[in-house]
């Protein structure tokens, strides 16, 4: 191939890490490159971290930023496409306000032209196209994290609704329960992201056991990772299990609901714990939602397949292909 034609920047802006990549055809990973995502400088320190990553993965796939094609953002909030702006934005610290992020980031990069998509629906987009989706008419991706994302494709075409169709995460698992970080009450992502994961182990470490925050400080985090929440499972952990039936138990009220509305093929599970968490965990959540789903609805439940580059990947498709591309 001669990459100058077809190669695209994709970064994946996250509340703990910036992920680049750029693609080549068939949005093939040709280089790539990570870092954590600034605490501190809002806005501003976030345009001049994306360009450092992007231009590491520039470097990484052999190529000048100049030969890119053009870089696609997937920003975890609200965004103005036809603005380039960002409206809204979550879990990034000291960003407070509207922000021009595709014409400031264009000016970091020398004019090159950058376009602004949402985390989630590039992630499902990209799953779509190349990854687990393929070939699917409709499905429900579930992004299984630090909250709990969606996103819907119906009759082979992403439902956008008004802008925020697909959000599972804000579906209510429990009238009256557990206040979510996004101001409503019983949320699915109250009871199953893990940041509310994280909270409530905070609260159980008060009064039973656990190893949970000492994996934590053994490996050197200020969090719990999907990595940390996997060995205090492994560990035996009983606060880890219980918490993690319970979000197990949520997502299964949650998804089998949107199942039974929607009638999809597919559930679509990815996100830090669901792929860490993997095929296992993966079949307790088809379990839990079965008493939600008419039987002659069920859908098949599968992992997302392209791991933690997909939301990345899904923002490099963002960038208007050429031809040949
Ligand atoms: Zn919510």
């Amino acid at each position: 191939m001669t990459p100058s034609s077809l190669a695209r920047g994709g970064l994946d802006l996250g509340g703990t890490k910036i992920q680049a990549v750029v693609t080549g055809r068939a949005a093939k990973v040709v280089g790539h490159a990570r870092r954590d995502t600034p605490r501190r400088g809002g806005a501003e320190a976030v345009v001049r971290d994306l360009a450092i990553t992007i231009r590491e993965a520039a470097a990484d796939a052999g190529l000048r930023l100049s030969e890119l094609g053009g870089v696609g953002v997937g920003v975890p909030g609200e965004i103005d496409m036809g603005e380039g702006t960002v409206t809204q934005v979550a879990n990034i610290e000291e960003w407070e306000k509207e922000y021009p992020l595709a014409a400031e980031l264009s000016n970091a990069l020398g004019g090159l032209p950058v376009s602004l998509g949402n985390d989630v629906t590039v992630a499902v987009e990209a799953e779509r196209r190349y990854g687990a989706g393929r070939g699917l008419r409709s499905f429900l991706g579930v992004f299984w994290g630090t909250g709990v994302g969606g996103g819907l494709v119906v009759d082979g075409r992403l439902l956008r609704g008004r802008g925020s169709a697909g959000e599972i995460g804000h579906v209510c698992v429990k009238s009256g329960g557990r206040r979510c970080a996004c101001g409503l009450r019983g949320c699915l992502e109250a009871y199953a992201g893990r940041a509310a994961l994280e909270q409530r182990a905070r609260r159980e470490a008060r009064r039973r056991k656990t190893v949970l925050f000492d994996l934590m400080r053994q490996r050197g985090r200020d969090r719990l990772t999907s990595g940390i929440w996997l060995r205090a499972l492994d560990a035996g952990d009983a606060v880890a299990r219980d918490l993690l039936d319970d979000a197990v138990a949520a997502l299964g009220v949650g998804i089998g609901s949107a199942v039974t509305l929607l009638d999809v093929e597919a559930v679509i599970v990815g996100g830090g714990l669901g792929e860490r968490l993997g095929p296992s965990w993966l079949k307790r959540i088809e379990k839990a939602a079965r008493p939600h789903t008419f039987f002659h609805t069920r859908p098949v439940y599968r992992l997302a397949e392209l791991g933690d580059m997909g939301g990345a990947i899904g923002a490099s498709l963002l960038v208007p292909a050429r031809r040949g591309a």
